[in-house]
């Protein structure tokens, strides 16, 4: 299980301060930060640990468990950015 970003996402880094693995990306010294329509979670890397969730005040993170389901799609976008 891993936690999942979606398309509500605002890129203000918040949840990025909040998260202890720092597995949230990419961050506005990256390169693809500008071209990215939001941020992903690598679920790899992820501990699952919630931190993120009231960091985020556009309410575009949620758990596997919680994800609406007309945003299904982003469980795969998140990994996807990951390879
Ligand atoms: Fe980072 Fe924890 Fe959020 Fe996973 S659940 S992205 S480890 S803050």
């Amino acid at each position: 299980m891993a936690y999942i970003i979606t398309d509500s996402c605002i890129k203000d880094e918040l949840c990025v301060e909040a998260c202890p693995t720092d597995c949230i990306h990419p961050k506005k010294d990256e390169e693809k930060f500008a071209t990215s329509t939001q941020m992903y979670i690598d679920p790899k890397e992820c501990i699952d640990c919630g931190a993120c969730v009231p960091a985020c005040t556009s309410n575009a993170i949620f758990s596997s468990d919680d994800l609406p389901g007309d945003k299904q799609e982003f469980a795969e976008k998140n990994a996807a950015y990951y390879g």
